[in-house]
């Protein structure tokens, strides 16, 4: 349905669950593939998987949280590909502790992650969509920037977070012909909810209006329209993929 050949995508988390099949249909779509993940053993894994499939990625496994080693690979990028056209924002750890249980250095940890890792890899990217005056930017936030949650609190003050980082880069970046657009996923099946209990899965399903928990390819696709030219009039949009969840 979709074609971004020529496109560059680069997509953090792209190892596994949702970042991993949102690489699985970027490379389906004839785009050039970078995925970023935390070690060298999971990108290992990650691109015979991709090759397996029938299709091909590059990765990298950069610190993050170290800004001047993200810019250094996305330079690296830039030089192999004269070009960066979509940055997807996907990695991303969660949290279910209670407050008394959460020590600062939990809560940072998760805001490290999933907020100020986004802000270096956009950073670094951007100056090279600007130069061109082209360019999309998509972030994974979720159901719980909404809503909150009744625990956990680092998830979901970090994913409010990315939701203002997006309505904000989206104004700042609209002059360049950057579009900023978040997609914010409901209950998705992969790892990050498989440690869940069946006695909590179970009960929130029967809270989502169309009866089941989401899939990774539910909120690739929708990565996909974003990143088309479809949407060349949306910015500054959260995109809920979530079956009418409210928690
Ligand atoms: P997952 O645990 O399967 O994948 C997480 C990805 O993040 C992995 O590729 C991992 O390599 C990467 N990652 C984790 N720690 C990292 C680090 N320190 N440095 C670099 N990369 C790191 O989870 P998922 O469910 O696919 O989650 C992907 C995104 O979707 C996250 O941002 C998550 O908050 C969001 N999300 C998931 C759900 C859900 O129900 N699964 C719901 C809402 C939002």
């Amino acid at each position: 349905m979709f074609d971004f050949k020529d496109k560059v995508v680069i997509i953090t988390g792209g190892t596994r669950g949702i970042g991993y099949e949102t690489t699985l249909s970027f490379c389906k779509a004839n785009a050039n593939v970078i995925i970023f993940g935390s070690k060298k053993e999971s990108i290992d894994e990650a691109l015979s998987k991709i090759k397996t499939d029938g299709y091909d990625a590059i990765g990298y496994y950069p610190n993050l949280l170290d800004y001047d080693e993200v810019l250094k690979v996305i330079d690296e990028i830039y030089l192999k590909y004269k070009r960066i056209d979509i940055l997807i924002n996907n990695a991303g750890i969660s949290a279910n502790q209670k407050i008394e249980d959460t020590t600062t250095s939990d809560f940072e940890k998760v805001v490290d992650l999933n907020l100020v890792a986004m802000f270096n890899v956009t950073k670094a990217v951007c100056k090279y969509m600007k130069d061109v005056n082209n360019g999309v930017i998509l972030n994974t936030s979720s159901l719980v920037s909404i809503y909150g949650q009744p625990s956990g609190v680092a998830y979901p003050a970090s994913k409010f977070a990315v939701n203002g980082l997006t309505k904000s880069l989206a104004r700042e970046l609209a002059p360049f012909n950057i579009r900023v657009n978040a997609v914010a996923p409901g209950i998705i099946k992969t790892d990050m909810i498989s440690n869940l209990p069946k006695e909590v899965i179970e009960p929130l399903i029967k809270t989502i209006p169309l009866g089941r928990i989401g899939l990774p390819s539910d909120i690739a696709n929708a990565f996909m329209f974003l990143a088309s030219d479809l949407a060349s009039y949306i910015t500054g949009v959260i995109l809920q993929v979530d079956g009418a969840a409210r928690n």
